[in-house]
Formats: structure tokens, sequence, C-alpha cells
């Protein structure tokens, strides 16, 4: 049996995801929720708000889109409870949603 990540195509609860969304970065990462920076990347809960992480998302994916599966791979592989979603796909859907209730 040969085991590889796959992208899927599921509904989510925006706000949800944000509020428990730990975004990885380069070199650190940060919570979703109180933009709280510098973090350990398997932080479990947000030092400064509390949150306890479901979701994670990757900016280093936009940048070198190649490494994709490897870093989710990698990420995974310590974390399996985690959720990992598409960090492109995230920040498109908060633009709007903000566009949104901007003009509501
Ligand atoms: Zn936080």
């Amino acid at each position: 049996m040969s085991r590889e990540y796959l992208r899927l195509y599921r509904e989510f609860d925006i706000e949800e995801v944000k509020e428990q969304l730990l975004i990885l970065g380069d070199l650190s990462s940060d919570c979703g929720k109180c933009r709280a920076i510098g973090l350990d990347s398997q932080s479990e809960r947000c030092p400064e708000c509390g949150t306890v992480f479901k979701y994670v998302a990757s900016r280093r994916i936009d940048m070198h889109p190649e490494e994709r599966f490897r870093i989710v791979r990698r990420y995974l592989e310590k974390k399996p409870h985690m959720i990992f979603i598409d960090f492109h796909d995230y920040q498109k859907t908060m633009g709007q949603k903000k566009a949104r209730d901007f003009f509501a």
C-alpha cells in the first residue's frame, strides 16, 4: 500500500478555522486568532490567548509549491490530529469575507 497526500475540498466554518488556526512561517509561526507571533511550529496552544490549535496552514507552501507535500507530511507525521488547510485558500476566503462584512 502506498500512502500519499492529496488535496481535498470540504466545507468549513471560516470563523472557526480562524479561531483555531496555527500559521506556519519560515522560522516561526503565528496564531490566527490573536496574531501572536514567534510561536513554535509544534505548539499545541497559543501562549498569548490560550487557543488550542486544531487547524494548521503554511505560508511556505505558497512560496515553495513544489515542497507542498513534504511540508504537510513532515508536519502531520508529528501531529496527525491536526487538519492541514491551504493558506492561500484561507487568505482568499478571509479577504472576501472582510469585503462582504465591510459592505454589509
Ligand atoms: Zn493566540
